[in-house]
């Protein structure tokens, strides 16, 4: 590591690892706010014809693809909202892919088809990550109101069916957690190599719905328990992953070694962290490598190094992780 001291107003801190990188080692973008569905948990507030204002249009959003691609980040995973709803996705994921950013796509898997499978298929992907909240359609509706538990399968089945890796997620709530070992049985049997599951986040609409959704410490340790010993299996192969298993946690790593990561909003802002709320900059007005050099300096802010000690001591915080601002306007 080297031995350059960071000067931030008039304070100095130790290095961090990602002080050494020239540009971020993955960008999580999140494509549009835009979903097919409107999950009562859903961390985006998501919903059908509910797209930010101001999203990144194709050609923005190309443009920020070329850059990634010369700055040589390894790792974008396209998110939502659900991207697949946006025009554009392959095609973005097509220039990505083809220049060898490795790539992870996150969706519902509603609309996920054999044919979106095979044109992925020939690109270097990661993973595709679709969401299985429950294993009967009652209780997958209830959660994911108007959504097809068949059709989410069908895309999972979909993506092994063109040689791709899968992996499934798990969003735990009061609905749905009783669900969890069939879950994790249907996620081996349709062939995923990894099942991610942990705390449900107090974020979005799970915030507004937090007494309804969230589960008891009883059910949690319930919960905990079942992932441990599935994950002790190692049955089919599957690897369970569930840590950091709380928000806090991830918080409490970052503190210690933050992210090599950009969280890209639909609009091209760029956030911090998650669970807060803070803008460290704008892609439509700057360029990435700026972008990866004021996210670099906001981890040696001692004002943001307190938000986010606080968000770690109450997660009710976690609550205005939307309700955007810059970072500058925070700390004034
Ligand atoms: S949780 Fe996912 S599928 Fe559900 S509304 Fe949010 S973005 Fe859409």
């Amino acid at each position: 590591m080297t031995a350059q001291v960071i000067r931030m107003a008039g304070t100095a801190t130790a290095p961090n690892q990602i002080d050494r990188l020239g540009a971020p080692l993955f960008v999580s973008w999140q494509l549009t706010r835009d979903c097919d569905l409107a999950c009562v948990h859903c961390c985006t507030e998501s919903a059908p014809g509910k797209p930010m204002q101001a999203e990144l249009s194709r050609e923005e959003a190309l443009r920020l693809a070329e850059e990634i691609i010369a700055e040589q980040v390894p790792y974008v995973m396209l998110c939502g909202g659900e991207p697949m709803v946006v025009p554009h996705f392959l095609e973005l994921a097509e220039r990505l892919g083809r220049a060898g950013v490795q790539l992870k796509i996150e969706t519902n898997g509603q609309r996920f088809d054999e044919e979106t499978a095979r044109r992925l298929a020939r690109l270097s992907l990661r993973s595709v990550q679709i969401s299985l909240d429950a294993d009967s359609q009652a209780v997958y509706a209830r959660q994911r109101p108007g959504g097809s538990l068949a059709k989410a399968q069908d895309a999972c089945r979909a993506v092994r069916a063109a040689g791709l890796p899968l992996e499934v997620t798990f969003a735990p709530t009061r609905f749905n957690i009783a669900e969890l070992p069939a879950v994790i049985a249907r996620a081996r049997t349709l062939g995923a190599f990894r099942f991610n599951s942990g705390a449900l986040m107090r974020i979005g609409n799970a915030a507004k719905n937090w007494h309804k959704l969230a589960p008891s410490e009883e059910q949690y340790r319930a919960f905990r328990a079942t992932l441990e010993r599935e994950a002790e299996s190692g049955e089919g192969g599957m690897e369970i992953s569930y840590t950091p298993f709380r928000i806090e946690d991830g918080l409490r790593g970052a503190l210690r070694q933050p992210p090599a990561t950009l969280l890209v909003l639909p609009n091209g802002r760029v956030k911090l962290a998650a669970a807060l709320p803070q803008i460290v900059a704008d892609l439509r007005h700057c360029s990435l490598a700026d972008a990866w050099r004021d996210y670099c300096r906001a981890w040696h802010s001692p004002a943001f190094l307190a938000l986010i000690r606080r968000a770690i001591a109450d997660d009710a915080i976690h609550a205005k992780a939307n309700d955007w601002q810059t970072l500058a306007s925070s700390l004034a």
